[in-house]
């Protein structure tokens, strides 16, 4: 008698396809197992951008001259299970940079650069004294150029490298300054311009750079320098989107310097 066909076999023939069902995980990160260097890492945005660049995978070299800071801060990164290592160094001294970048080397191929640290001294301009002009250069500008300089050769034979730098509103042509920071608006046009040259020369190296100007960020910089600014980013909403920057593609947008108007 004909039944349904039915054997209770599998049909033969067509191979039945399994089916897969697509668990969609966290993106890899191009951070993720690579090493990173972030200047002013004791504390403010530097810190907050460390945190965020280890979170996204990346082993990350804290610099700046506080060791107790960094040590703090190299904690709270390994509590969260990421990895720090403190290295306790004076950007605007060249044989400290040099030793920072030896123990990078040291440890494995540089992938990130990160330049947060920074200085502002508030005098009029005709009270701003050549110590006061040297130091904020020194560590704003030289210690950027300095860092830069030791990142960008330690990435050529990699063929690639991303570059942020933090300028500042306070360096940004045509937005209104306020009086008291004629060495540091300077410092910062220098590092925006610092910034486009590494740009140009990293292109054929596979290296890009960028410059990040914020406005007013709630830190100990802003708080000293002008506690009637009211600041509209904190520096966990830089540092989020300087590890963002970092994990995209940044080749097309090297050279630019990105405003971010943060005055509340
Ligand atoms: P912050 O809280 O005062 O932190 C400055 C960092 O720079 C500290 O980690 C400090 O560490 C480090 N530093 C200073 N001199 C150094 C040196 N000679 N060598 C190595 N590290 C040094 O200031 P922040 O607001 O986070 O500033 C971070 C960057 O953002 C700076 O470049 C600043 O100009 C820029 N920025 C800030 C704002 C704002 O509103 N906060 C706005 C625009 C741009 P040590 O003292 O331990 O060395």
């Amino acid at each position: 008698m004909h039944t349904s066909g039915c054997t209770g076999a599998w049909p033969v023939g067509k191979p039945v396809q399994p089916m897969l069902r697509q668990t969609p995980g966290p993106p890899v990160r191009w951070l993720a197992g690579r090493l990173a260097v972030v200047t002013g890492a004791s504390r403010g945005i530097g810190a907050a951008t460390a945190a965020a660049v280890a979170a996204a995978g990346a082993h990350v070299l804290l610099a700046a001259r506080d060791r107790q800071a960094l040590d703090g801060v190299a904690g709270q990164i390994k509590d969260a299970g990421g990895q720090a290592t403190p290295v306790p160094t004076d950007v605007s001294d060249e044989a400290a940079v040099e030793r920072l970048f030896a123990e990078v080397a040291g440890i494995g191929q540089l992938s990130a650069l990160v330049c947060a640290a920074g200085v502002l001294t508030n005098a009029l301009f005709a009270e701003t004294t050549s110590k006061m002009w040297h130091e904020t250069l020194g560590v704003n500008l030289t210690g950027t150029f300095l860092c830069c300089r030791a990142a960008f050769t330690a990435m050529v034979p990699a063929g690639e490298g991303r570059i942020v730098n933090i300028a500042s509103l306070s360096g940004v042509y045509a937005t209104e300054k306020f009086p008291g920071l004629a060495a540091y608006n300077v410092s910062k046009y220098g590092v925006v311009g610092l910034t486009e040259a590494v740009a140009v020369e990293g292109k054929k190296h596979g290296i890009s750079a960028i410059c990040l100007s914020p406005g007013a960020v709630d830190t100990e910089m802003l708080r000293r320098a002008n506690p009637a600014l009211r600041p509209g980013l904190t520096p966990d909403d830089v540092g989020e989107l300087i590890a963002a920057l970092l994990d995209s593609p940044l080749a097309p947008v090297s050279g630019a310097n990105i405003p971010l108007f943060s005055n509340a």
